[in-house]
């Protein structure tokens, strides 16, 4: 695969997938399909974790959000996403998550594919959170909660629909609108869905609950008296310094699962914990190095944060599907020249016309 990606990248340049064009991708696999594929990609990548460089991702922060570097690599592939969290961008009009990436060959650098990650960030974090539930909850679970109805909501109620066996949803969002939307987009899903009142009322009878709201906040979605015995926790939301979802106190009764322990430690949940607060990376457990669940009473926590590895392992499911199915476009994103040490090329012999000259000035 390396060679043929890196011949059609010397012959005709980078495969680009846009945002359209990734939508088209997963309208003509079916939704269900890419859940599951790649949900397959991330748990292979995962039981070769050695394998892989890795780091916790540089974030900026500001203070309406964050934008993140997230890279990681192994012996033949590269990857990193620029992603965005700004909770206060659906009020402008824009999605409060939003990223883009490029998987590339180590042995040249070559970036072989570049990508829209806005919709497979949704794809693969919900990927993420039945394969974490898959591994940890009650395997009779079929009744989940479902708090904040956003932009991620409906891929994560598919996710557990098809590769959890969920039934059932108990949706709650403080934007009636948002939980409107969500009913809406499910419908003829098979779930059945009843939209409640509050967080308290929906996480009632829940097998599982996943909170995947959105605020710069320590927020408190969930309290200890809400959780019951057996609950497994699917916590998204909270993803950075300064934003959390759950109270402290529900970590202590629980066992707790991270992607990558240096970055959750810093992003996730247990950011309220000391650093010798006892936690598993779930690839320890998909490797059966480590127990999951040890009772069906236990409370289990999924402290989601995102990791690099996880968009390493939907970009070569993207990638090589859009290869499959002749979707993406060849660009230049990289000079094409008969003799690589002759960049200037490209730009010798050119003498600036005088009208692009005042247009310059006229610009500064
Ligand atoms: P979004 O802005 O589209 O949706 C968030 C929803 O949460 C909104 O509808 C909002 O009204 C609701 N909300 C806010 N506070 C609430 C509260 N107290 N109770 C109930 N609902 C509440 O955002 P999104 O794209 O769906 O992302 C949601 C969160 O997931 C963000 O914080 C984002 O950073 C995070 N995220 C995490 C991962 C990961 O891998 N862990 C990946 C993607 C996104």
């Amino acid at each position: 695969m390396t060679a043929t990606a890196l011949t059609s990248f010397r012959a005709s340049g980078t495969l680009y997938l846009s945002a359209p064009e990734a939508a088209e991708l997963i309208r003509r696999l079916g939704l269900p399909l890419c859940l599951q594929q790649i949900a397959d990609h991330i748990r292979a990548d995962f039981l070769r974790w050695p394998d892989f460089d890795k780091s916790a991702r540089t974030a900026a922060h500001s203070q309406g959000g964050v934008i993140e570097l997230m890279p990681v690599a192994d012996a033949h592939r590269y990857s990193f996403k620029y992603v965005n969290g700004h909770p206060g961008n659906t009020r402008l009009g824009l999605p409060t998550v939003m990223a883009f990436g490029v998987l590339a060959d180590v042995d040249t650098g070559a970036p072989l594919f570049l990508s829209e990650l806005t919709l497979t960030t949704a794809l693969r974090t919900a990927a993420m959170s039945a394969l974490a539930a898959k591994t940890l909850a009650r395997p009779d679970s079929r009744v989940m909660a479902l708090i904040g109805n956003g932009a991620q909501s409906e891929f994560q109620a598919l996710a557990f629909q098809h590769l959890v066996g969920i039934e059932t949803l108990r949706v709650y969002d403080v934007d009636p609108a948002a939980a409107t939307k969500l009913v809406n987009n499910l419908q003829g899903s098979g779930l059945h869905i009843t939209v409640c009142d509050s967080t308290a009322e929906a996480v009632r009878s829940a097998d599982i609950v996943t909170t995947v709201t959105a605020d710069k906040a320590m927020a408190l979605i969930l309290t200890p008296e809400m959780i019951q015995p057996g609950m497994h926790l699917n916590a998204v939301g909270g993803d950075c310094p300064g934003k959390t979802e759950l109270h402290g106190d529900i970590l202590d009764t629980a066992q707790v699962f991270v992607e990558y322990e240096p970055q959750s430690r810093i992003e996730g949940e247990i950011q309220h914990k000391s650093a010798d607060f006892a936690v598993t990376e779930l690839w320890q457990v998909l490797r059966g190095e480590r127990p999951g669940r040890t009772g069906a009473e236990q409370v289990t926590v999924f402290d989601s944060v995102g990791f690099a590895l996880e968009d390493f392992s939907a970009l070569r499911f993207m990638m090589d599907s859009a290869l499959r199915l002749g979707l993406g476009e060849r660009i230049a994103l990289i000079p094409q020249l008969a003799d690589p040490k002759n960049l200037f090329g490209l730009v010798s012999g050119t003498a600036a016309s005088g009208a692009a000259r005042d247009a310059l000035e006229l610009a500064v």
